[in-house]
């Protein structure tokens, strides 16, 4: 056991997603490689959305990757925003082109474009699609999983015939995204508002739902953009409505990344390495011989049988009867954050049981293989919700309601570095200025992350000035 996590946590998370053989770098730099156990996370997370896209009759579709730079310059706030981090294509088959093509960085600009030509009348909307793609921006700072320049997602997009029906299709994709982050992830997130620095290029308003790290940290883990009729008129998305005129669409966009990834981890890992919540696992129970095993064969037999018996009842479970020790192989198991460990020697045998350990627990049961079956569901299951509890309560410890100026935030903030504890996130006042937001930034390295729904507290006068607070915001360092 070792101390890293506490003592460096990004020097964990590093070594810990290396060592359980979730990813590799790549040697363009900010573009990383998803290993099959790192992927199958995300094919989990896949499934989970795709279910609810479907059932709110959201269907897929694929656009092209390249886009050309015209199709760009239409939304101005959107070419501004998207600008610095686009890589481009200006040369194929030896040729340069005679129009630039930007590797795209999300496809507002592309899937409007095909809109303005497939939307007629108010009988074609709405019009809601899903696109699951790679996606490109040039950041400057990359970390695997949380923030690469290559990155994967899902990107809907839809158009609508009023302001009313396009922003209840972005408040019901944010309740979807925390019903999958929280029910699916067990990574508590806060619904809120983006304020308008932090607002995606070219929306009217922004949507998030962030997430608390065990170093405190904040990360944003979806978002949601309602953008009224700007898409709309840059690439003339207009319909003919029920009183024979034409009007332009107001439209909505929504996305969540392979960052996902990156949040549990940060968020259930320890010092053992992974913990991953059951429904994302890509092995849920492992299945280890003990003892002196290998001189009785019916030992594996009887877990081959209880292998079988578990995968009919639709559980992702690996038996694992390579020569490595008991030890290692406990070790190896941990480190790659499998739920469940079920271990059978020749004494658990002769008793007819085994010998269950759940990964965020520490004791052992022994439980009789006549129930084993249902024993396993039901511990899988609760396991999910614990550690949904436990992130719970983690994000609790480290949120602080009565920082009430700069200078208390400062002293926060040193007070917590000099102990060796997360900074956590503040919920403060803020009188609504950019001003105020850039000095919070400036001074602390803080930023807003939203203006959450339901603040705990309503704060009533801003952090930087004393003046009367607009909205509550929360604080925090973000990845
Ligand atoms: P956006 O289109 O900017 O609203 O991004 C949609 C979501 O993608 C964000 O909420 C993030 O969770 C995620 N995201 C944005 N940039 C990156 C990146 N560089 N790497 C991974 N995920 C990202």
């Amino acid at each position: 056991m070792t101390n890293l996590q506490r003592e460096d946590f990004s020097k964990w998370y590093i070594q810990t997603i290396q060592k359980a053989d979730l990813m590799d770098y790549s040697p363009v730099r900010g573009c990383m490689i998803f290993k099959p156990d790192g992927f199958e996370i995300w094919e989990h997370i896949q499934e989970e959305f795709g279910v609810r896209f479907k059932e709110e009759g959201i269907r897929n579709a694929y656009f092209p990757m390249l886009i050309p730079e015209s199709f760009f310059t239409k939304e101005a706030d959107h070419i501004e925003g998207f600008a610095p981090e686009l890589p481009w294509v200006t040369e194929a088959a030896g040729e340069k082109l005679e129009e630039r093509l930007a590797l795209r960085p999300t496809s507002e600009t592309m899937i409007g474009t095909a809109f303005s030509n497939w939307i007629n009348s108010y009988r074609d909307l709405p019009y809601e699609i899903n696109q699951w793609a790679n996606v490109f921006r040039w950041e400057k700072k990359t970390l695997p999983f949380l923030r690469t320049s290559e990155f994967l997602w899902q990107e809907g997009h839809t158009a609508h015939e009023n302001e009313e029906d396009a922003r209840n299709r972005t408040m019901r994709m944010l309740d979807i995204y925390k019903e999958v982050i929280e029910g699916v992830l067990a990574v508590p997130v806060y619904q809120g508002r983006k304020t308008p620095s932090e607002r995606f290029a070219g929306a009217v308003d922004t949507y998030s739902v962030e997430a608390m790290m065990k170093d405190g940290k904040a990360v944003q883990a979806g978002t949601s953009h309602f953008m009224g009729t700007k898409f709309a008129e840059a690439f003339d998305i207009k319909y003919l409505n029920r009183d024979n005129k034409h009007v332009f669409c107001n439209t909505t966009s929504w996305g969540v990344s392979t960052r996902l990834i990156g949040s549990l981890i940060m968020t259930h890992g320890d010092e053992q390495g992974l913990v991953l919540p059951p429904k994302v696992a890509p092995t849920q129970v492992v299945l280890l011989p003990v003892g002196p095993w290998k001189k009785k064969p019916e030992i594996v037999e009887r877990l081959e049988e209880l292998q079988k018996q578990l995968k009919a009842k639709g559980i992702r479970v690996t038996l694992d009867d390579s020569d490595n020790s008991p030890g290692f192989k406990f070790n190896e198991w941990e480190l790659k954050g499998v739920p469940m460990r079920i271990e059978f020697g020749p004494r658990d045998m002769e008793n007819n049981q085994v010998m269950t350990k759940m990964r965020d627990l520490d004791d052992k049961v022994a439980v009789s293989l006549d129930d084993i079956e249902e024993y396993v569901e039901k511990s899988l299951e609760e396991m999910q919700v614990r550690l949904l509890e436990t992130a719970r309560q983690m994000r609790s410890s480290h949120e602080y309601t009565n920082i009430d100026t700069l200078d208390e935030l400062k002293a926060h903030i040193e007070e917590k570095r000099a102990a060796g504890e997360p900074a956590g996130w503040v919920l403060a006042g803020w009188d609504g200025t950019e001003e105020s937001e850039a000095k919070i930034k400036e001074e602390t390295g803080f930023t807003t992350r939203n203006i959450p729904f339901v603040p705990a507290v309503e704060k009533t006068t801003c952090i930087v000035t004393g003046k009367p607070a607009k909205h509550t915001v929360w604080l925090a360092r973000a990845y």
